[in-house]
């Protein structure tokens, strides 16, 4: 026995079973036409919801600031790692969700580890939607609070389980838009629950901001509910089209983070590149508010054609999961609408439950009607 043994194994396994992953490089950056070895594929998956990442006016903004600082920020947030534009995107954030105060993060990643594990203590209970990413699953890991998973945006289910620990300090916390499945938290009565049994509400705007909500401020706004949470946390690399996480509240809330946070304290910051980037992506945002009303009137369309044509996929969000089934399948379909030009990623376990393997289609405000259609026969082609 080597001992690389166990790594080949358990590698080998996973082949078997069609659970083996592999990265895909794509010879362009991300668009929805993109180019695999030469070929033109139509991407279906990207969370560059809004086709943000090669906005000429970001990519200007962010080559100015790239000549004016460099590169690198050069130490943490605490030590020299903060410039006037790292300051001016938390105005923005903060702004932008109608809150006192921002704080960045390197990764949205990094900013679920760092808040649950900062603001949940030995003795709290963090309770979790089954569903939640994994950054947030792995937050709850790092704390020393009890994790208690409930029933996936089963809000009878969460309140029973509050019950049972009544009295106990903690947090709720959510996904707004899952990002497998492309529903919507329950955000009234999550807010409710937490008023009642004085916890703290958390949801995660990856997949809201930008796409739900009249002008895309995510989840709260989509509810009538602005300024209701408590600890609004989201990402920059998805419909922003940048990089970096984000937490969002009472400036209580963002002076304690930066005290505590150990994922914000002890990481070098990030280029003021991204951060110029994301800055001109909100504003464009802002300024522009039909880009959000053209990703929103893409999902519609699309899940209008998919009902039309006998496949199974509803959605009010830019995710429209198409579940298959079993991983096999779910690899095959993948492969044959890639030999048809589009390519749209397989998600299968431990991303989902076993059994459970889906193409998880994505949209852009940018993609027309053809290409839907286009989109839509392809599929009808390989999943029927
Ligand atoms: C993508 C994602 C994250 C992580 O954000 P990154 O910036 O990619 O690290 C966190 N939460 C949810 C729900 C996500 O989908």
């Amino acid at each position: 026995m080597s001992k690389w043994s166990r790594m080949e194994t358990e590698l080998s396994n996973l082949k078997s079973s069609h659970l083996y992953r592999k990265m895909t490089a794509f010879d362009s950056g991300q668009q929805k036409i993109v180019y695999m070895q030469g070929e033109e594929k139509h991407l279906f998956s990207s969370n560059s919801y809004l086709d943000m990442c090669n906005d000429f006016r970001v990519k200007e903004y962010a080559s100015r600031i790239l000549q004016e600082y460099g590169i690198g920020s050069g130490g943490s947030r605490l030590t020299t790692g903060t410039c006037q534009i790292h300051t001016e995107l938390e105005e923005a954030i903060a702004r932008f969700k109608k809150r006192e105060a921002a704080l960045v993060y390197n990764t949205g990643y990094m900013a679920n580890v760092g808040i649950l594990s900062a603001l949940a203590k030995k003795g709290d209970v963090i309770y979790s939607d089954k569903l939640n990413h994994a950054s947030i699953i792995d937050g709850c890991r790092l704390s020393k609070a009890e994790a208690v998973i409930y029933k996936h945006n089963d809000m009878d289910d969460l309140e029973e389980k509050i019950k049972a620990r009544e009295g106990m300090s903690g947090i709720i916390v959510s996904d707004g838009v899952f990002s497998m499945d492309g529903d919507i938290v329950n955000l009234p009565r999550l807010v409710e629950l937490a008023d009642k049994y004085h916890l703290l509400s958390m949801i995660d705007e990856a997949h809201a901001t930008g796409v739900i909500g009249d002008t895309g401020k995510g989840t709260e706004e989509y509810y009538n509910m602005e300024g209701s949470v408590d600890i609004l946390m989201g990402t920059l690399s998805k419909a922003i089209g940048s990089e970096g996480g984000f937490v969002c509240g009472s400036r209580l809330l963002i002076e304690y983070l930066i005290n505590t946070s150990r994922s914000f304290i002890f990481s070098t910051s990030l280029s003021p590149v991204t951060m110029a980037a994301s800055k001109r992506a909100l504003e464009l945002i802002e300024e522009e508010p039909e880009r959000v009303k053209q990703l929103q009137e893409n999902i519609h369309y699309c899940c209008s054609q998919l009902k039309k044509n006998g496949i199974k996929g509803e959605s009010e969000t830019a995710i429209i999961p198409i579940i298959v089934g079993e991983e096999e399948k779910a690899m095959r379909v993948m492969d044959n609408l890639q030999e048809q030009g589009y390519y749209i990623s397989a998600i299968r376990y431990p991303t989902v439950a076993k059994g459970k393997a889906r193409l998880r289609i994505a949209l852009m405000s940018s993609h027309t009607k053809e290409e839907m259609d286009g989109l839509v026969e392809a599929l009808s082609k390989s999943i029927l």
